[in-house]
């Protein structure tokens, strides 16, 4: 027992390529096992004539645990020097990921087994598309039967340049990637009989090297309400926090809804009563208002909430019997609530072997596809990108779970709909000059910074000095500044819901054509709403990067630099965003600037260091190849 927590993690890879075989090797080298237990078993074997294998250690372990003699096999101990850790094992694709994506158990690790002459089958790419589907990022791969190799360097080179090729191919890399004999006990946690040629750590090394998921209190409150009690006359919102963090006094707002209350205390059974709480934590909220709150809502700061959407872009994990198509009733769990659902449209299927994907009309069995779903009821949900817990979820069929998934766009943020009919009759005319040409002729890629912030945080400053720096350093640099523009393409929109987002809409259609002419738009435009933003992000894809100018609402209207917000105060403008209109801070921005507490110069050597890292030429080369 070292550190205070135990890492959980999780061992995944085809059937037979030795999971078990490493288990029972990870918990006797590190003497997690009863002395004597192995012994007995080797006993057992001989006595049966039939070789001894280290997988019948988590057999033992099963047997005991049915018996009602030993733990619960779903969380096995083990430690090193460093740290304690516990395997979740996998009891089942449909539980596991249920608790799993509904945060029951969250492991924070992962080790990927591949049989080092069979090399990756196509299960063991599902089972790296799950570990992407977990969120799970750190991942060790351990490229197993070494022995049967005789450990030569180009099988296993081979080996794992295919696996880090795949990997790369979901966004996601490998902490480490090590030659083992699980049947031998190489490289697990000894370094016995090291090939010459590889000098990494070894299995217990790059675990003790992990450092673990993140924590989840600094990003925004979200706390998933379980249940609402009864006691005497108050009603006590119980819960555990996702993320973020909360205490007494604060405004919750509760979503899907808007209704609002302020937190009156945090209860507690036994000990002293806390005036905080964070992520990881369970609490027990009365509220200072008699406000109605169920279960299934969440709990998050007012101008930070989730969307409430009901129409939303999946990318699920299929493992239901029948097929899925558009029509089909499914119920969608987020966090806590479940909510009735339509299968909208297939839009693709994914080919796991090279990660392309094609048409389909329906999902099969063990399918990656791409769907749209619709809700009758609005969800409290957010992006994958954006929130680890109500940016997936599972599916279900009846009672069945049938999928995993997911959140990869919130479709039904306020946005103006095409003329109907009028699409159909106009052919797109691309451009005689491929991005990848003009990258390489202009030594960088093209795409979007867009600045967003409150109205004084200092975009347009910021815009306009990273413009004349980054012309002086010979990128192709352009402007959009959001009040220009209200003058000229956005001359006919206001200040409401559904002008504003096709205020923030016109303007990224403009910026995307830049950027797909190579070019770098830098755009100063508030864009108040997350699902704005959201909606950029999807239509965009890589070509955006999002700049959070952050500084408080008291230190802009101090600056005032319009003087605006003198004018929103006295009510001679409305709708002023941070006064009398929302503005909803990006949770996870590719930058984010203090204006308030960095210099200005100290802000722009950031976005400048920032540019040369994202369309460096290092990543043009290979945008063009
Ligand atoms: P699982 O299905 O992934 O849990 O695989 P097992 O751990 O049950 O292993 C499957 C088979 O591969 C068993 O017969 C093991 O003895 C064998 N095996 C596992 N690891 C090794 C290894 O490092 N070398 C060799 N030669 N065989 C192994």
């Amino acid at each position: 027992m070292n550190d205070n927590r135990a890492l959980p993690i999780v061992i995944v890879g085809h059937v037979d390529h030795g999971k078990s075989t490493l288990i029972g090797r990870l918990l006797h080298d590190t003497g997690a096992l009863p002395d004597g237990k192995v012994a007995a078993l080797q006993e057992a074997s001989r006595k049966r004539g039939m070789p001894f294998e280290w997988s019948f250690v988590m057999d033992a372990l099963k047997v005991e645990r049915d018996q009602g003699i030993t733990i619960d096999t779903t969380r096995i101990r083990f430690s090193s020097d460093a740290r304690d850790y516990v395997i979740i094992d996998a009891p089942g694709h449909a539980e596991f990921l249920k608790n799993m994506l509904t945060g029951a158990a969250a492991a924070e690790a992962a080790i990927l087994v591949v049989d080092v002459i069979e090399g990756m089958s196509e299960q063991t790419r599902r089972h790296a598309f799950l570990l992407k589907l977990l969120g799970i990022r750190e991942i060790i791969v351990a490229v197993n039967k070494m022995d049967r190799c005789g450990y030569a360097q180009d099988a296993f080179d081979a080996a794992s340049r295919n696996v880090a090729d795949y990997l790369a191919g979901l966004d996601l890399a490998a902490a480490a990637i090590i030659p083992i004999s699980a049947r031998n006990g190489d490289m697990i946690a000894h370094r016995s009989v090291p090939p010459s040629w590889y000098d990494g750590p070894t299995v217990l090394q790059a675990l003790d090297a992990l450092a673990g998921a993140p924590s989840e209190a600094d990003r925004p409150l979200r706390l998933p309400v379980q249940d609402v009690y009864k006691f005497d006359e108050r009603r006590i919102i119980v819960g555990r926090i996702d993320a973020g963090r909360l205490r007494v006094g604060d405004r919750l707002r509760f979503s899907p809804g808007e209704r609002s209350a302020r937190i009156a205390s945090i209860e507690s059974w036994n000990a002293q009563a806390a005036v905080s709480a964070a992520a990881g934590q369970s609490v027990g909220l009365t509220l200072d208002e008699d406000i109605f709150v169920e279960r299934g809502q969440v709990a998050s700061a007012p101008d930070a909430a989730p969307y409430a959407a009901a129409r939303l872009k999946l990318r699920l994990f299929h493992f239901g019997h029948a097929p899925l198509q558009a029509g089909d009733a499914v119920k969608l769990q987020i966090g806590l609530a479940e909510h009735a659902a339509t299968v909208e449209a297939v839009e693709s299927v994914v080919d796991i072997n090279d990660l392309t994907r094609r048409s389909a009309e329906a999902v099969g069995r063990n399918d990656i596809a791409d769907v749209v779903v619709h809700s009758r009821t609005a969800i409290a949900v957010e992006t994958a990108v954006e929130g680890r817990h109500l940016g997936r979820g599972i599916l279900r069929r009846g009672y069945h779970i049938v999928a995993g998934f997911l959140v990869e766009a919130v479709l039904d943020a306020p946005q103006a709909a095409p003329v109907a009919g009028v699409a159909r009759h106009i052919t797109p005319v691309t451009s005689a000059v491929s991005h990848a040409e003009r990258s390489a002729a202009w030594g960088h890629a093209g795409g979007v910074l867009w600045l967003t912030g409150l109205s004084g945080a200092g975009k347009s400053t910021l815009a306009l000095a990273l413009e004349r720096e980054l012309f002086r350093r010979d990128y192709r640099a352009v402007l959009l500044d959001g009040d220009s523009l209200r003058r000229t393409l956005n001359a006919d929109l206001g200040f409401g819901e559904a002008e504003r987002a096709e205020n923030v809409r016109r303007i990224g259609a403009v910026a995307q054509h830049l950027a797909e002419s190579g070019m770098i738009a830098i755009v100063a435009c508030i864009a108040p709403r997350r699902s704005h933003r959201a909606r950029l992000r999807h239509e965009l894809g890589a070509l955006y990067h999002e700049v959070y100018v952050k500084a408080s609402l008291e230190i802009c209207e101090r600056r005032d630099v319009k003087g605006l917000y003198v004018k929103a105060r006295r009510g001679e403008i409305t709708a002023f965003t941070g006064v009398s209109d929302l503005y909803e801070a990006p949770a996870a921005p590719e930058l984010e600037v203090g204006t308030d507490v960095l210099t200005p110069g100290e802000c722009l050597e950031h976005l400048l260091d920032y540019v040369d890292r994202a369309f460096r030429p290092g990543d043009v080369r290979r945008l063009a190849s």
